[in-house]
Parts: structure tokens; C-alpha cells; sequence
């Protein structure tokens, strides 16, 4: 439920409502902008009097969100969300290019891959030491010596680093390393894994499951955000469909779909969608007409002999001229 105050609303009036609800044992988060207040409640509201509620002079209009998620919908929060990392804005109107490789094999080709897509303009540094393998004889990942050769890139280079935890137990590592946690496709549904991560004040990219719908994606924000954690980034990176020629198929309508429904910001990744290198770049410029908030592409010098993910990484100089078609776009939607 959202309360629509009025704009001559006393912050006294808020302070009282704001306790009146809580001892009905009811969440409630406060959200100011420039022409508006609103009190979002979460939680069994059923013992909070609608009726009670309209004949308050203070209140505008009161808004039932039929959604399941809450705290992750645009009802509750009108304005985008803008997560800022290092001074890069997520959600800030400028698309924000998230690239490196699959993995983190050595410190050799770590920093190769960070120079070369510092040079060509990404603004951030991907890269995964633990790595969700479907099987368990694939290279599985550096661990925490993966994690310190992103750290030390992340010092030479200045780019802030996003990386992949896998389990509740390795969190506070990854945190300790990283900028940005990533919670892959696989662990969407981690329950335990995403409460860990409403517990942090760390940035927390969400990534889409293989067979997840957009109102599933969103659960799984509002499960990070019921535990008091508001820095989440959502990742559509493909979905199962009967298509086998692509890994997976990118559900572009998901940018439109979540800014309609969610003031969080969404980037695409469409390396795991496509599965194809040669598809990466037509699909980043699609995205970017179609409003994402950025994007995460895998990058390896030398994909052929990549531990993983290799025939869908592009190689530096693809990089480079995806960036220049990408900047293109970002011009033309400017003006
Ligand atoms: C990855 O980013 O390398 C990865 C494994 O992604 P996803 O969880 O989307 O498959
Ligand atoms: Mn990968």
C-alpha cells in the first residue's frame, strides 16, 4: 500500500503516522521527491483502516500495489535509482560499459584484457573467480587469488571491479575485494545467498534465471531490499527458449518492461545471451536504443584458448569497434 501525502504534509504528521504503523506491526519506507511524499507500507497491512487512513486532511490518495514486489516497484519509489560506484552513476542516463573476461586465469591475461578494454572506453572491469560450471570437471575458478589479481588491475587501472559470489560462506571475501557482487543466473533463486546480500551495503547486480520471468527477477531485488539493502542492479542476460542456434534468447523487452514496472536500474549482458561472439555487437547496439542502463561483455585477448567462454568473447580490436558503434547510438539518443 502507498500513502499519497500533501505536499504541506509536517514532518511531525509523518513522524506520528510513521509510528502508528509500525506498532500495527507494519514496514514503512519513506520516499520524498521534488513534487511528491509518499509512505510505502509493506507487510500484512490488513489491520490498517483504508477508511481511517482518506479521512486524514494530510493525505492525498491512497494506492493498493498489486504487485508482489513492493520496495522493488516504481509505486513505491517513483524516481530511477541511480547506484553509484566510484563515481559512475548506474541508472544515471549514461549507459555504464561493464567488460574483462569470463574468468580470471592468470595475472598476465587479467591485465592484458583490463588495458585493452580501458583503452577502448568500458568504465568497469568484469571477471569471475568462482565460476558456476555446469560441469564439475570445468575450470571452476582462482578463488581468492582470482579475486586479489582483479584488485590489483582495479588499482592500476582505476575501474571498479564486478564479480560473481556464489555462496554465503564466501561473501564477505568477495565484498572485501570487489565493487559490484554479482549474483549469477544460476543462484537468481538463492534465497539465503540474496538475504546475505540485503545484509551488505555493497552494490549487487542481480542477474536474470535461465527460466525466470521479469516479476521472479524483481522478487528476487525485493528479497535483497527487505533486508535493508536498496544498491541493486538488475542483468537480463538471456532466457531458455526452444531457439538452440543462440545460447540463450535476450529478452530485450525486459529494459522496458522493468522501467516500467521498477525504479532499479537494468543493463544487458548479451555475451551469455547470443553464446556467439559475432552476435555481441549488433545485440549491445539494440540494447542500447532500447534504454539499458549498461552493459557487461566478455573480452579475451586470445578466446580460442579462454579456460571458459571462449567462442563468445570478443577479442580486443571487436571491442574497440563495438565501442565506437555503441557511442554512435549513445549520441543519437542523446539529441
Ligand atoms: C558470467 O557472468 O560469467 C556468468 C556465468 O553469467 P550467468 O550467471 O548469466 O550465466
Ligand atoms: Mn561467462
Amino acid at each position: 500500500m502507498v500513502i499519497v501525502m500533501k505536499q504541506n504534509v509536517p514532518e511531525t504528521e509523518i513522524n506520528r503516522l510513521e509510528e502508528k504503523f509500525k506498532s500495527l506491526g507494519v514496514m514503512v519506507h519513506k520516499s520524498k521527491g521534488v513534487n511528491y511524499y509518499l509512505l510505502g507500507l509493506v507487510g500484512d497491512t490488513r489491520k490498517i483502516d483504508i477508511g481511517q487512513i482518506q479521512a486524514n486532511n494530510y493525505v492525498d490518495k491512497v494506492i493498493k500495489v498489486l504487485h508482489p514486489f513492493k520496495l522493488a516497484s516504481r509505486d513505491f519509489h517513483p524516481e530511477n535509482t541511480v547506484i553509484d560506484v566510484d563515481g559512475i552513476k548506474i541508472g544515471g542516463g549514461s549507459p555504464v560499459i561493464m567488460a574483462g573476461p569470463c574468468s580470471v586465469e592468470s595475472e598476465e591475461q587479467f591485465m592484458t584484457i583490463a588495458k585493452s578494454v580501458k583503452e577502448s572506453g568500458a568504465n568497469m572491469l568484469r571477471g569471475g573467480a568462482f565460476k558456476p560450471r555446469t560441469s564439475p570437471y570445468s575450470f571452476q575458478g582462482l578463488g581468492e587469488e582470482g579475486l586479489k589479481i582483479m584488485k590489483k588491475a582495479k588499482d592500476r587501472t582505476g575501474m571498479p571491479i564486478v564479480t560473481e559470489v556464489m555462496s554465503t560462506e564466501d561473501f564477505e571475501m568477495v565484498a572485501h575485494y570487489s565493487d559490484i557482487i554479482q549474483i549469477g543466473a544460476r543462484n537468481m533463486q538463492n534465497f539465503s545467498l540474496l538475504k546475505r546480500c540485503g545484509r551488505s551495503k555493497k552494490p549487487i547486480m542481480i542477474k536474470r534465471g535461465l527460466s525466470a520471468t521479469i516479476e521472479e527477477l524483481l522478487m528476487s531485488a525485493e528479497y535483497v531490499m527487505a533486508e535493508g539493502n536498496n544498491n541493486i542492479i538488475l542483468c537480463e542476460r538471456g532466457i531458455r527458449t526452444f531457439e538452440t542456434y543462440t545460447r540463450n534468447t535476450l529478452d530485450i523487452s525486459a529494459v522496458p518492461a522493468v522501467k516500467e514496472l521498477s525504479h532499479l536500474p537494468i543493463i544487458i549482458d548479451p555475451s551469455h545471451a547470443a553464446g556467439r561472439w559475432a552476435m555481441i555487437k549488433p545485440l549491445s547496439k539494440a540494447a542500447i536504443a532500447v534504454g539499458t542502463d549498461g552493459l557487461i561483455i566478455e573480452v579475451h585477448h586470445d578466446p580460442e584458448n579462454a579456460f571458459s567462454d571462449g567462442s563468445q568473447s570478443l577479442k580486443p580490436h571487436k571491442f574497440a569497434e563495438l565501442m565506437d558503434e555503441v557511442n554512435q547510438i549513445i549520441e543519437i539518443i542523446k539529441n
